[in-house]
This record gives C-alpha cells, sequence and structure tokens, in this order.
C-alpha cells in the first residue's frame, strides 16, 4: 500500500514547514513530538510576522485604522474557528490561551456557582492533568466527588463503567476526545447521546483530536469543547472554548477587567455577553492571527489524504516496535491516532529520549501530564512517540534503526 496518495506531495508539504529542515546534533531532525506541540506552516509564521509589521494595534478599544484592521482580524480568526469545528455561531466561541484555560472557565464559570456537597464530576481515567485538576479544586472547595470512569487494559474507554457513573448527582462530565497517551479516540457521540438524555452537560477536551481529524461540535452533541492552538499547527498561547450558547450565557465571569464588561460604576458592573465575557484583558492578538492562517493551510489541505498518510506511518511504526524483544505498549485500541507509548525491558524512558536526541530525534519520555493513567498501567515513564501529517516513512524507518541502536548503548 503506497504511504502518501499519488496527489498528495509530501516533499512540497515538508517545505511549508521550515523547522522541518534543521538539524539537531548534526543530523536531519525527525519530530515525533507532535503531541506535545506541533510545528508551524510558514503560512502562519508570516500571518504573525506580518501583524507585527503591518497592523499591530489592541483590539475593540480605538477608532483609528489599526486597531479596526487588528479587531477584524481576531474576530476573523473567531470566525475560521467556528467553522473549523462546525459552531453554530461565532458567539459561540471563546478564545483562550488553550484548552487549560477552556477548561478552567467551564470549570469556574459554569459549575462552580451549581456545584454542592455531595454532588459528582465524572472523568475517565485517560484524561490529561488539564482535565483533572480543575475538576479537583472544585470538589475539595465544595465538598463534591470526582468518580473516574474506568478504561479497559488495551486503552479503551469502559463505557457501560461510565454510564454506570451517570446517576441524580452527576452534574458534568468531562472526557478526552482522544487520549495524549494512549492514542485512543473515545466513542464521544455516544457519550453525548446518554448524557444529553440524563441533563447532564459533556465536555470533551479535543487537544488531540483536531490535529488528526475534522470536528462537528454539533455532529458530536456535547456541550462544551476546548482545544489548543498550538498542536494545531499553530502559536502557543491560543485555543478556544466551544460551548453552546445558552450554555455560555449561563456561566458566571470568572477572570474580571477589561473588554468583558457592558459597564462599570462602583455602584455595580454589567457583564458583557458571551463570548466577550469570558475574554477579559488584552488577548494573544498575533497569536490569533496565526491560528486563523494555520486554520486556513489546514483546510485547504486534502485531509483525508493527510489522515490516510498519518496512519499508515502510524501502522508502519508500530509495526517496526512490535519487533523489539521485550516491548509493552500502552494503549492499543482499534480506534486510535498515530500516537505510539511504550516501554523497552530494560530500558529507562528518559534514557532512550536522551540517547534518541543525539540522533536529532525528538519524542517525549515521562508521564505526558497523566499521573493517574500511568499509574492504572503501573509504570513510571513510556516513550511517546507522536505523529503527523508531514512526517515520512523513511523517518519512521530511521527512528527504529536509532532505538535499535540507543537501545544496545544501555
Ligand atoms: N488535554 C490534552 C489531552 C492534552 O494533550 C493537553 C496538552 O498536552 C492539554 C489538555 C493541555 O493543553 P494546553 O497546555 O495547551 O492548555
Amino acid at each position: 500500500m503506497p504511504l502518501a496518495k499519488p496527489h498528495m506531495d509530501l516533499h512540497a508539504l515538508r517545505q511549508q514547514f521550515p523547522i522541518l529542515a534543521r538539524e539537531v546534533h548534526g543530523n536531519p531532525l525527525i519530530y515525533f513530538d507532535n503531541a506535545n506541540t506541533a510545528q508551524k506552516p510558514a503560512a502562519a509564521i508570516a500571518a504573525v510576522d506580518d501583524f507585527y509589521r503591518r497592523h499591530n494595534a489592541n483590539v475593540a478599544r480605538a477608532v483609528h485604522t489599526l486597531s479596526e484592521e487588528a479587531t477584524t482580524l481576531y474576530e476573523e480568526a473567531r470566525a475560521k474557528v467556528a467553522a473549523l469545528i462546525g459552531a453554530a455561531s461565532a458567539n459561540e466561541v471563546v478564545l483562550t490561551t488553550g484548552t487549560t484555560l477552556a477548561i478552567n472557565l467551564v470549570a469556574q464559570g459554569w459549575l462552580r456557582p451549581r456545584l454542592q456537597p455531595g454532588d459528582e464530576i465524572v472523568v475517565s481515567h485517560m484524561e490529561h492533568h488539564a482535565n483533572i485538576v480543575p475538576w479537583q479544586l472544585l470538589c475539595a472547595e465544595r465538598g463534591a466527588h470526582l468518580k473516574v470512569a474506568p478504561i479497559h487494559d488495551d486503552g479503551t474507554l469502559d463505557l457501560p463503567g461510565l454510564l454506570a457513573l451517570l446517576g441524580p448527582r452527576t452534574r458534568l462530565v468531562g472526557l478526552a476526545h482522544v487520549s495524549n497517551v494512549l492514542g485512543s479516540i473515545n466513542p464521544v457521540a455516544e457519550v453525548a447521546r446518554h448524557t444529553r438524555a440524563a441533563g447532564i452537560p459533556l465536555l470533551v477536551d479535543g487537544s488531540q483530536a483536531l490535529p488528526h481529524f475534522p470536528v462537528d461540535v454539533q455532529a458530536l452533541g456535547c456541550d462544551f469543547y476546548a482545544f489548543t492552538g498550538h498542536k494545531l499547527f499553530a502559536p502557543t498561547g491560543t485555543g478556544a472554548l466551544w460551548g453552546r450558547y445558552e450554555l455560555l450565557d449561563a456561566m458566571s465571569p470568572v477572570i474580571g477587567g477589561g473588554e468583558m464588561i457592558e459597564s462599570v460604576s462602583f455602584e455595580g458592573t454589567i457583564y458583557a455577553a458571551p463570548p466577550r465575557r469570558f475574554e477579559a484583558g488584552t488577548p494573544n492578538i498575533a497569536g490569533f492571527v496565526g491560528l486563523a492562517a494555520a486554520i486556513d493551510w489546514l483546510r485547504a489541505q486534502d485531509q483525508p489524504a493527510l489522515r490516510a498518510h498519518e496512519d499508515a506511518l502510524g501502522e508502519r511504526l508500530r509495526a517496526g516496535l512490535r519487533g523489539f524483544p521485550g516491548i509493552r505498549f500502552i494503549g492499543e485500541a482499534a480506534q486510535r491516532v498515530s500516537v505510539a507509548s511504550f516501554l523497552l525491558e530494560g530500558a529507562h524512558a528518559t534514557d532512550l529520549a536522551v540517547l534518541l536526541d543525539l540522533e536529532g530525534i525528538a519524542v517525549r519520555s515521562g508521564q505526558h501530564c497523566a499521573h493517574p493513567l500511568l499509574q492504572r498501567y503501573g509504570v513510571g515513564a513510556t516513550l511517546r512517540a507522536s505523529l503527523a501529517f508531514y512526517n515520512t516513512a523513511d523517518e519512521v524507518d530511521r527512528f527504529l534503526a536509532a532505538l535499535e541502536k540507543v537501545r544496545g548503548m544501555l
């Protein structure tokens, strides 16, 4: 099976990501840390550069030309995020610094005023800390309980196990669309059918989904969807919270300051309508201009071809890894993205990562901000190779050869 469809010119595509041409320790860079943060196309880098060279001003504050241009660009970014994820309106999109802030906004703005002692929040065992700790903070403050939906050994969600946790005290379910460690794709639409029937809001952490496949929040049927721009080929410090408008409208402001108000007096302040209610202060305007450019770039690609190429690479990687004696994969769900977390018997993941770096290969080792998940598997660290569509079969083969070499050094 050919790795790339004939109409996908991988060489030309890679040339649009300038960093991929660099060397590390005298070797051509092999960047397999895409789940951590992804590389940026020249179009996104140029958009940030152009913003600072020609349009830089603050948004929504002044009537001068530059400020109007900056505001237009910022609002265009919101509209592009809305179109990307199938939101009913751009007003349902709160621009945030990333997933972490998005989830904390829901925790503090939606749930905090509604949470009573004895109430319950349900998350899965495969969540990133960003979808655990905000709920723990609330539970500690309110005397509520965090319930953990189980997963199977192969890294799939135990759906009946999750559904069994839903009850009259459940106030919210938080679930990753895709696990950053296991790569498993969770059955979000199915979970949403149940949570909607029970009247429980469902927040989906889409950080690891959008970089791999298109998402339509309305088709999914969830209530909140959070994602981060820097994993989506856009600048750091960008991301979004999507929420059904009636939910956003019922949310309390979390961070107070300029831009999130209609009027302020010492007698009382009137807050702005969503999404501005949740965007206090000067945002990362240039970053969102870069996000808009990254979204434009992505949507102009043949996305099914990118996905097919990436999936084939992921399978090539796993097939090669299976040949290593003493390999243990953490996460082998059938429905998954091109992320492989594993351990090699007798070799510490971080030692391997350090030696691989000397070969020019970037991978992540450690607990991947998912301590409870690694505890679930009884391991202290894994090595994670996470691919993107700009990776090549040759890189996979060179990674496998380098892994064999460095393992022999330990
Ligand atoms: N959720 C998942 C599944 C992630 O992989 C990450 C980042 O690693 C996050 C949340 C946090 O994203 P950010 O640090 O951009 O807010």
